[in-house]
């Protein structure tokens, strides 16, 4: 059964639709990526999952632990377990490294200490050391011990969009959504991107909705690859298959079929030879 499921979604900014009905199931502990031209609606879907003011919900449902997120607050959606990151990094850059992820533990915990009050459930909050203890595993697992005393601000751009990652992974999301992280970061860190946030799926177990352009990143971490195009879904299954669908290669990639060069070859891992479908046209 789906973890995560958007059945239908329209959405349209500043009374014009953007998103014309896009659907997508997200199974739990699934890697799911999206790809499409610039303008096709990534960024939109994103927002919208979200709940971010100016994108506004034509139709259609997102269902995320028995609830439709869409008829949630954004706060409630983030306290639902939906953690997302932004296609320009927004971090304090006056923040240490291991300051600015255990800000994002413990704004969750605050979150959760007013919950308890308000219902008056044995304390399951957690202290300090917890939040500490977050905060190392969240380091040792993102390999950023060497800047854990460095200001957010000294980081390259791509450093900062993992301890970005990181302080998302404090709120411990069930789903999290990341809109084009190898976005403006250079492709050695881009590189390391995929089996990086691979190996945070494996070790926290939550499911992934990843906005790329990044090829490469996308079939050596995505399960399933949806292509968008026009607010519409366009082609989705196995990256590999995706990769090779007609309108996908004529649409995103403006090149004749079989050009598009994969630099690691085959790609994806955990292929489950599905084959592409086409959707609508
Ligand atoms: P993508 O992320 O796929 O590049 P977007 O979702 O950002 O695409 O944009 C899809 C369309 O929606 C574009 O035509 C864009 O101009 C429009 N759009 C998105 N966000 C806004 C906004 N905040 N204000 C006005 N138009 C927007
Ligand atoms: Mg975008």
């Amino acid at each position: 059964m789906a973890d995560f499921e958007i059945k239908d979604l329209r959405a349209s900014v500043e009374g014009r639709q953007i998103l014309k009905g896009v659907s997508l199931a997200i199974s739990k502990g699934e890697v799911h990526a999206v790809m499409g031209p610039n303008g096709s609606g990534k960024s939109t879907l994103s927002h919208t999952l979200m709940g971010h003011p100016g994108y506004t919900v034509d139709g259609g449902s997102v269902i995320f632990k028995g609830q439709n997120v869409l008829e949630l607050e954004p706060d409630e959606r983030a306290r639902l377990g939906l953690g997302r990151s932004f296609q320009d990094a927004r971090l304090w850059p006056w923040l240490r490294v291991k300051e600015a992820i255990s800000v994002g533990a413990e704004r969750f915990v605050e979150v959760l200490g007013a919950i308890v009050a308000m219902f008056q459930i044995p304390s399951v909050v957690e202290s300090e050391a917890e939040v500490a203890a977050r905060t190392e595993t969240l380091i040792e697992l993102l390999g950023l011990n060497a800047f854990r005393d460095k200001f957010v601000a000294e980081l390259s751009t791509g450093s900062r969009r993992i301890v970005e990652i990181a302080a998302i992974l404090a709120h411990r999301p069930s789903v999290l959504l990341l809109d084009e992280p190898s976005s403006g970061i250079a492709q050695r860190e881009s590189e390391n991107l995929g089996p990086l946030l691979r190996q945070v799926q494996t070790h926290l177990g939550c499911s992934m909705l990843v906005i790329e352009h990044d090829m490469t990143l996308i079939t050596g971490l995505a399960d399933e690859l949806m292509a968008m195009d026009r607010g519409q879904v366009i082609a989705r299954g196995a990256p590999d298959e995706v990769l090779r669908h007609p309108y996908v290669v004529e649409s995103y990639l403006g090149t004749a079929a079989g050009e598009i060069h994969l630099t690691n070859g085959k790609g994806g891992r955990r292929q489950k030879g599905r084959p592409a479908r086409a959707n609508a046209r």
